[in-house]
């Protein structure tokens, strides 16, 4: 059945596109590489498993995931180290939470071991656009959408599951200076907050933009009902170090998406003697401990950025400055030490990486 299953079919381009490729100046998520994994659902089964050229696909203007919104996604890195050798972090942690989401919007798992062997084909194949350098990598997107053509409301019948990847330099240039968020929410309690769906982003970029138009990287989303919890940052989890302490929010309300990231920093934090604690953090909390001077670290955690450590945070018209971040012993160690794991450039104790 798996052996019947991982068969995929490979086409592969006749002209590499790697020959026009500037890597030192890569705008994140504009350049793509040559191949693509594409599979479709269909009469309740997933067939059709091909690699080929990446391009665009054609689809019905009645496609479902265009109107009623069934898509979701998963965001993931592959490593280049000195030596040349490749490495992929957390692999099956993606293909476990593609399938977290997929139950949520009424959408088929996709099985493990045609994720996998997908991605691993897929970042084989075209190994030679990871970059090499500190900060690079390539990015990896796995995602899947309702693909009939179906203009009643109901679960789709057909949907196409696709992965292709983008080599990326490190993703955020600029210090993020956030605004907690105090109209606006990203998630609700009975939503679907916790699964990582395309609508979810789609709602939060208005509440984002205006941030931004007021000089704010991120926002700091904080629950829907009081606005006194705090969630997420951004689209990245969040963690505040007072004292000798970590904090992060809990996951029990299912409006905060658990993060590989989050968990590696935290076992991470946990090994390294830190005491941490999830839990409901409270906004009066965290601006109690920046006036005291005990917050000495916030930031955010995820794939794209790994650590984006946040220079100011912003309650109404209060504005708070952070430790310079060379000084942010914590999460300057933890950062290093990811990436040395990822890189297997350190030892990997917990079995996250997956060498190619
Ligand atoms: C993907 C995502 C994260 C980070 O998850 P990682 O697995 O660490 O990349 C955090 N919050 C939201 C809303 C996300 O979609």
């Amino acid at each position: 059945m798996i052996e019947v299953l991982s068969k995929i079919l490979v086409e592969k381009t006749t002209q590499s596109r790697l020959p026009e490729v500037d890597f030192d100046n890569i705008v994140f998520g504009k350049v793509f590489s040559d191949h693509m994994f594409v599979a479709d659902y269909k009469n309740g089964e997933w067939s059709n498993l091909k690699i080929q050229p990446y391009a665009p696909i054609s689809l019905s203007p009645a496609c479902a995931a265009l109107h009623y919104g069934q898509a979701i996604f998963e965001g993931m890195k592959a490593y280049k180290n000195e030596k040349g050798e490749i490495f992929l972090f957390r692999p099956t942690d993606n293909a476990k939470r593609i399938n977290v989401s997929a139950r949520r919007m009424c959408m088929p798992e996709i099985p493990e071991e045609i994720f996998m062997s997908a991605l691993k084909q897929l970042v084989k194949m075209d190994s030679e656009w990871i970059p090499s350098g500190e900060g690079s990598s390539l990015y990896i997107r796995p995602f899947m959408f309702a693909s009939e053509q179906l203009l009643g409301v109901r679960p789709a019948d057909e949907y196409k599951f696709i992965i292709f990847t983008a080599p990326v330099n490190s993703y955020y240039s600029t210090p993020v200076n956030v605004k907690v968020e105090m109209e606006y929410s990203r998630a609700t309690e009975g939503g679907a907050g916790f699964a990582k769906v395309a609508g979810n982003y789609g709602a939060a970029l208005y509440p984002a933009k205006m941030g931004q138009d007021q000089g704010y990287q991120q926002l700091v989303w904080t629950d829907s009902v009081s606005h006194e919890y705090i969630e997420e940052s951004g689209t990245m989890n969040v963690m505040f170090q007072i004292g000798n302490k970590l904090i992060t929010p809990n996951l029990d309300f299912k409006t905060t998406l658990a993060g590989i990231t989050r968990d590696s920093v935290l076992t991470i934090a946990r090994e390294m003697g830190v005491e941490v604690e999830e839990r409901r953090v409270s906004v009066k909390e965290i601006i109690a401990a920046a006036k005291s001077g005990e917050l000495k670290d916030v930031f955010g955690t995820g794939t794209a950025a790994t650590i984006a450590q946040i220079v100011s945070i912003t309650l109404k018209d209060e504005r708070f400055e952070l430790p310079p971040i060379e000084q942010r012993d914590l999460s300057n160690k933890i950062s290093n030490k990811l990436l040395n794991i990822k890189k297997g450039r350190e030892e990997d104790k917990y079995g996250w990486v997956l060498k190619l």
